[in-house]
């Protein structure tokens, strides 16, 4: 067989917004692509009209255009094997499920859902295959003209694959290599309905890869039950020779328990499980998003390439063209992934982190701007530079207080307000105000009112020069009591920085405060 060009695709249903472990799919297969010098494909699989959900479209390609992964064809991006949206592919279909019937490999089957219902009364473990279809009501069992009849007068039917039992059935999966299951366990799976005129997921997926020539199908293990099926049609159809390679992903696993990421679990310990936010049309609800929650876009799709993933060695920080560059499909983890969304939050630092901290303002300014203050990139920039590498305490899932990095711009506000606003009282309880003002610091305060007032030009170094030589003069330890004074708390950085920036009317205007309050 010659070598094919790479072909990949993602192929949502748009049924609602993104899932997370969605969005590492089409990364690998993004990865992979990009790797191989392939195509990736963008295709809808809309053909269960029940489940579509407005808007779930658009979601879709805005959150891939947010994360970066870019598709080189498809739905609204256009190319050669269009049309990309499954619902307008229906006459495809329809000839392709009238060569199974031509060719013996399907049939046709009148049984109502409450003929079905009534079987499975009768049968435990009821399943449409090769030992039930006998005595079903389909076109094996009917003569053809009674078919024919039926059909001519409106009945409802659907088009079944017809199984051959007996047989093992090869999936070639380059993650979990050979997969192999007996036919006899698979029911006669419907490929089309007549009442809607569409294929079923399966029909409509083979026959799609088929056409658009993919090579390799990279998707989520929850589809890995059904690649036998697939199998099978390929065979069918006589496309074993081009069949696509398998590549079923690892599951993502809950942060903390067993059993699969959901929504619930991210409700619950406070993350994202969508990439961007979505406002569900029909109840209103609405879901955070890791744009929305200050999530940059390479940090999630870092975190996500090692969901499953590693390229062998403790490198975790990469550029989306080194994990193309070192990206391994046949290095994916058969095991589940466990989605540690700490790490997720990790990330987001140290990429915060790269970016310098002009970078960071817009997104704190509106965050200043909520509060009623006014200020300039440059004193923000100032600000985040001081406080960037500090760490916040939170609270875990079992209630335990720990400290983090920061991880978010909106972690910034807690740390930084009395940059902006000074304080107003002073809690003479606090463990850090007792401890640091005594007796005596009123008048030692006072004394340091009078060295800062000498000093001219009000910068880090001036401050730290006279301050110094005061404290070596008088043997005085102003630190944590100043600090209470312009802070209120044990917080903050560098005291000749956080003066500085104050500005000298403002530092002795707290410093006064401070004095009367305290006293
Ligand atoms: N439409 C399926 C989905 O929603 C595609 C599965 C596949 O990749 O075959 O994920």
């Amino acid at each position: 067989m010659s070598e094919r060009r790479v072909r990949v695709r993602f192929a949502p249903s748009p049924t609602g917004p993104l899932h997370i472990g969605g969005v590492r799919t089409a990364l690998y297969n993004y990865l992979f692509a990009r790797q191989h010098g392939g195509d990736l494909i963008f295709r809808i699989e809309d053909t269960d009209s029940t489940r579509f959900v407005p808007g779930a479209e658009e979601y879709i390609i805005e959150a891939f255009q947010w994360l970066g992964i870019k598709f080189d064809e498809g739905v609204s991006f256009g190319g050669n094997y269009g049309p990309y949206r499954q619902s307008e592919r229906r006459d495809i279909y329809k000839k392709y499920v009238q060569q199974l019937l031509d060719n013996g490999k399907a049939y046709i089957a009148f049984d109502t859902p409450e003929e079905l219902d009534a079987k499975r009364a009768e049968i435990e473990n009821f399943q449409y295959d090769a030992s039930t279809r006998g005595m079903m009501r389909n076109s094996l069992t009917l003569s053809k003209d009674e078919v024919d009849r039926l059909i001519a007068e409106g009945h409802q039917y659907v088009v079944r694959f017809k199984i051959e039992p007996g047989r093992d059935v090869h999936v070639d999966d380059i993650i979990r290599g050979d997969v192999s299951i007996n036919s006899s366990i698979l029911d006669d799976k419907v490929l089309f309905k007549s009442a809607d005129q569409l294929p079923t997921y399966h029909l409509a997926n083979i026959v799609d890869d088929h056409l658009m020539e993919v090579t390799h199908v990279i998707r989520g293990e929850e589809w890995l039950p059904s690649a036998p099926l697939h199998v099978l049609l390929y065979e069918a159809f006589g496309w074993s020779d081009t069949m696509p390679r398998f590549a079923h992903l690892p599951l993502l696993l809950k942060p903390v328990g067993n059993g699969k990421l959901s929504k619930r679990d991210g409700d619950k310990l406070g993350f994202p499980v969508f990439p961007l936010e979505w406002h569900d049309p029909k109840s209103g609800e609405v879901s955070s998003g890791y744009r929305e929650k200050g999530y940059l876009p390479e940090a999630v799709v870092n975190f996500l390439a090692l969901l499953g993933w590693n390229p062998g060695n403790d490198q975790e920080i990469m550029t989306m063209d080194e994990m193309i560059r070192l990206f391994d499909l046949s290095k994916c983890s058969k095991a589940g992934a466990r989605f540690d969304y700490i790490k997720g939050m990790w990330f987001n630092h140290q990429y915060l982190l790269m970016h310098p901290a002009i970078d960071w303002t817009p997104e704190f300014d509106k965050i200043l701007k909520a509060e009623g203050i006014q200020s300039t990139p440059e004193r923000e920039a100032q600000v985040i530079e001081m406080m960037k590498q500090k760490v916040i305490e939170y609270v875990d899932s079992d209630n335990n207080k720990k400290k983090r990095n920061i991880s978010f711009v909106s972690d910034l506000w807690p740390l930084c307000r009395f940059f902006f606003i000074a304080p107003e009282t002073y809690d003479k309880d606090d463990k850090f105000v007792r401890k640091s003002w005594k007796e005596d610091t009123a008048a030692e305060m006072d004394e340091l009112i009078g060295v800062l007032m000498a000093v001219d030009h009000f910068s880090v170094e001036e401050i730290k020069d006279m301050v110094e030589s005061w404290c070596e003069a008088t043997g005085h330890k102003p630190w944590n009591a100043w600090r209470v004074a312009l802070v209120s708390t044990g917080q903050g950085p560098d005291m000749y920085e956080l003066a500085a920036f104050l500005g000298k009317e403002e530092t002795l205007r707290r410093m006064q405060n401070a004095i009367a309050q305290l006293k």
